[in-house]
């Protein structure tokens, strides 16, 4: 079964990416991914995003997702929606210059808050931030691209051991069966 290659994290003009989903979609085809999530930021979206995602069409696998803003500090959590799975990412913490221990703390906070988060991103706009790969912090360690434009499409990836399924590929990302690439 061949690994298959894909971003879970990329904006449109939906909010402050520069592509429509169609042209963010073909981006990716033509760096020859297997999936795509769109994950524009939840406080610029409304119903028309929810309804116009599940009318695009690709080769890609897209999953339909969202990035949150915990309303208690600042921090971005990608929610990444399958069919039945969910994935959790709590996103770049880089930019937020964390600690390896504030990052715990976060992460405490935030799942005591709701929500059970199963990854952290190990990238700040597909760029590597190695700090967080640390084996104290007791999350799957994804790499993204956080898409916003040109600039960020195809820096880093997972690569994941799953049949091409929404919830195949959440399943293997939280069980930890995938590789990080980095261009
Ligand atoms: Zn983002």
């Amino acid at each position: 079964m061949p690994w298959l290659r894909g971003n879970l994290h990329a904006h449109t003009t939906f909010s402050d990416g520069v592509k429509e989903p169609a042209q963010l979609i073909a981006e990716y085809e033509a760096l020859g991914y297997d999936f795509l999530a769109i994950t524009d930021h939840e406080n610029w979206i409304d119903d028309s995003y929810w309804r116009s995602l599940p009318k695009l069409s690709s080769k890609l696998l897209l999953f339909h997702g969202v990035e949150l803003n915990w309303p208690r500090f600042d921090q971005h959590i990608g929610k990444v929606v399958g069919d039945r799975e969910t994935l959790h990412v709590l996103n770049h913490p880089a930019r937020y210059q964390l600690t390896v221990a504030q990052t715990l703390e976060r992460i405490r906070r935030i799942v005591a808050g709701g929500i059970a988060l199963d990854a952290i991103e190990v990238t700040d706009t597909g760029q590597r931030r190695p700090l967080y790969e640390s084996p104290e912090i007791p999350l799957v360690k994804v790499a993204t691209d956080d898409a916003h434009g040109p600039i960020h499409f195809g820096r880093a990836w997972v690569e994941v051991d799953a049949s091409r399924s929404r919830d195949a590929i959440i399943r293997a990302i939280r069980a930890g069966d995938f590789r990080l690439g980095f261009a």
